[in-house]
């Protein structure tokens, strides 16, 4: 019985598919098949085997007739039994082939998708920040994992289809005509005329299904909003149990009249099929006899069997490359996705001749610089400022107002839109992008661990790292002790998969991890989530002697932290409002008297005793 369905899923495509069905274009195609042609020499290779595989799967129905005519109607015993043999081996062989064939073909497309996947991944790592905070992650792990695939079976599917049922069309093409030019006319004639109403059955039936899945998915949609405890409750007070037992009943008597049509369907696409794929060989027969008893003699039975046999073969390529076109759609929307992302131009580029300076001092300034995510609200307005060697600024402001944009312009996770930051005095757009973010150290709001043991997320930033470093940037950081309570020590898993740290220690952990990294600019974003008093206690702790010796930018939140700065920013609606050091902006009287009197002062007296100490090292720092 000739196949019916298309080599993947459902042989039709949804109203939304057709909808969205790619433009076919030169272009696209070069570009398909361009990741092809690295692999010429195992296509062309798979082409042979494929020529070959199709000739022989051809033969025992050509050697049929022989057996027929030489071998039994000729009554020569040593030739039937050499053809049946003949034909027995042509089948392995052509099966043997086939197994050679599929294995180039897996191998073909198992190396585009590596290529394609690689290719991707470094593409999106190119990506900047913006694209990753604007695309939903699902979408991008879609595109990474079930599109790519999408293109394994693209290749292994429908190339391979496309190629294998032309193939095995044209060899039974030829070999009927070799046989007799009328008959196969005939075959020519009647299989086209017999697949595509078979199709248009097939396509009743398939809508049928989809109908009758919908259907089922409404009864399911009606019992789960009313059989749960709140939906029977609004079901009850608004006195509605008629009502939904009227739509309850409305659909599933129209699942019943779906399902009976559908089975009803099956039956009549059963009845097509078989009468259809007996009338062309009746009709063959029949055509043939009149040939053998009223104009051609020459021609035999065996070579009505053979035209016959062919007949059945050319059935399934038939209907299989009228499948492919749904197949074909499908896999060039899934190619134009793909496209899609790769031709998506990365933001943030590397100079094409950047600079490496030769030292690093960690200095940053802005020169009136602005910058917005979308041009309708600007971000950051005008900043100007500048941070010396071994100098600390502080940024305050209130929540929203700039402060983590801004710091993120120094190592270009986005590029200002006006004015320019520098690094070193070098404008950062021109200097090496590695380099650059080499040597600066950032400690976020939210710090990201990756799921492994302390030891791989400390090693991440410096693999060579030994064992005295890491004990010494943790205890730099504060996080020694902790580290050594736990039974693992530095092989502690953590993350999901091991100990659940707390927003204090992954902070501690991640100071460990920027410093062994030694930047020579060190950004701490101070988290504004509350932690107990002894984490962060304790990370003051650890921060106070970095930001002694090293130039650095804190984007503070308590006063204790704004009092080590040499300057403090008060940022407000993407503004500079004000500058200078603490005791002066107290007594400005402006935004940061408010930031102080709301965020800063309940910190200030919850560590009474502390303050005295800061204030009177903060004044006389002043
Ligand atoms: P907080 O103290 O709460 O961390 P902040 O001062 O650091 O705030 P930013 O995170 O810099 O503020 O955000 C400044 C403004 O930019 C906010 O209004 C925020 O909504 C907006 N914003 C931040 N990131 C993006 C983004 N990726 N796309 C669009 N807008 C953004």
């Amino acid at each position: 019985m000739p196949p019916m369905g298309g080599p993947r899923g459902a042989g039709y495509l949804t109203e939304e598919e057709k909808q969205n069905a790619p433009k076919i274009t030169g272009a696209l195609l070069k570009r398909v098949f361009s990741y092809l042609l690295p692999y010429w020499k195992q296509l062309l290779l798979t082409l042979l085997c494929l020529i070959i595989s199709s000739v022989c799967s051809m033969l025992p129905s050509v050697l049929t007739g022989r057996i027929i005519d030489d071998g039994i109607l000729g009554r020569n015993m040593r030739a039937l039994v050499t053809l049946i043999l003949l034909s027995l081996l042509v089948t392995f062989l052509s099966n043997l082939i086939g197994v050679a064939e599929g294995y180039l073909n897996t191998w073909i497309a198992q190396h585009i998708t590596f290529d394609m996947r690689n290719a991707m991944y470094r593409h999106l790592q190119s990506m900047s920040q913006r694209f990753f905070t604007s695309n939903n992650q699902g979408d991008i792990i879609t595109r990474m994992t079930s599109d790519i695939d999408g293109v394994k079976s693209t290749i292994t599917g429908t190339f391979a289809s496309i190629l294998s049922n032309s193939i095995t069309l044209i060899v039974a093409l030829v070999a009927m005509y070799r046989k007799n030019w009328i008959l196969a006319t005939i075959g020519i004639i009647i299989v086209p005329l017999f697949t595509i109403p078979m199709r248009k059955a097939g396509k009743t039936r398939w809508t049928l299904t989809r109908e009758a899945q919908e259907c089922n998915d409404e009864i399911n949609g009606i019992l789960n909003e009313t059989m749960s405890v709140s939906g029977q409750t609004l079901v009850k007070l608004f006195g509605k149990e008629d009502y939904e037992y009227g739509r309850y009943e409305n659909a599933n008597r129209r699942m019943i009249r779906l399902n009976i049509k559908e089975s009803l369907a099956g039956r009549w696409f059963r009845v097509i099929i078989s009468t259809v794929s007996s009338i062309g060989p009746m009709l063959l027969y029949l055509v043939g006899g009149i040939l053998i008893m009223k104009y051609d003699s020459s021609l035999t039975v065996g070579d009505i069997t053979v035209l016959v046999a062919l007949l059945g073969r050319m059935y399934g390529p038939v209907n299989q490359l009228l499948n492919v076109q749904v197949d074909w759609i499908r896999s060039m929307a899934m190619f134009t996705r793909i496209f899609e992302y790769f031709d998506m131009e990365p933001e943030i580029k590397n100079d094409k001749h950047p600079v490496i300076p030769k030292e690093v001092h960690g200095e940053v300034e802005f020169r009136h610089v602005n910058f917005y995510y979308e041009p309708e609200r600007q971000i950051l307005r005008d900043i100007t400022f500048r941070l010396r060697e071994g100098d600390c600024v502080a940024i305050v402001g209130p929540s929203g107002s700039g402060k983590s944009t801004l710091v993120n312009l120094i190592p270009r996770l986005y590029d200002a839109t006006g004015g320019c930051v520098f690094f070193d005095g070098i404008g950062v757009k021109r200097l090496d992008l590695a380099f650059l973010r080499s040597h600066i150290g950032i400690v976020t709001q939210e710090t990201y661990l990756f799921n492994g043991t302390i030891r791989e997320n400390l090693l991440y930033v410096k693999p060579d790292a030994t064992e005295e470093e890491l004990v010494e940037v943790c205890r730099k950081a504060n996080i020694y002790d902790f580290i050594e309570r736990q039974e693992k020590g530095f092989d502690t898993m953590v993350g999901n998969r091991g100990l659940k740290l707390s927003g204090g220690e992954k902070q501690r952990i991640s100071i460990a991890r920027v410093l062994l990294k030694d930047p020579a600019l060190l950004i701490f974003d101070e988290a504004t989530s509350a932690l107990d008093s002894i984490s962060e206690a304790k990370i003051q702790e650890a921060i106070d002697p970095l930001v002694e010796s090293r130039t650095s930018i804190l984007i503070a939140h308590r006063l204790s932290t704004i009092l080590k700065a040499d300057e403090i920013l008060v940022l407000k609606d993407g503004r500079i409002v004000e500058r200078g050091k603490h005791r002066d902006l107290v007594a400005l009287g402006g935004v940061y008297t408010e930031l102080y009197n709301t965020q800063f002062r309940p910190d200030a007296e919850a560590h009474a005793a502390e303050d005295k100490d800061g204030e009177s090292t903060g004044s006389g720092e002043n």
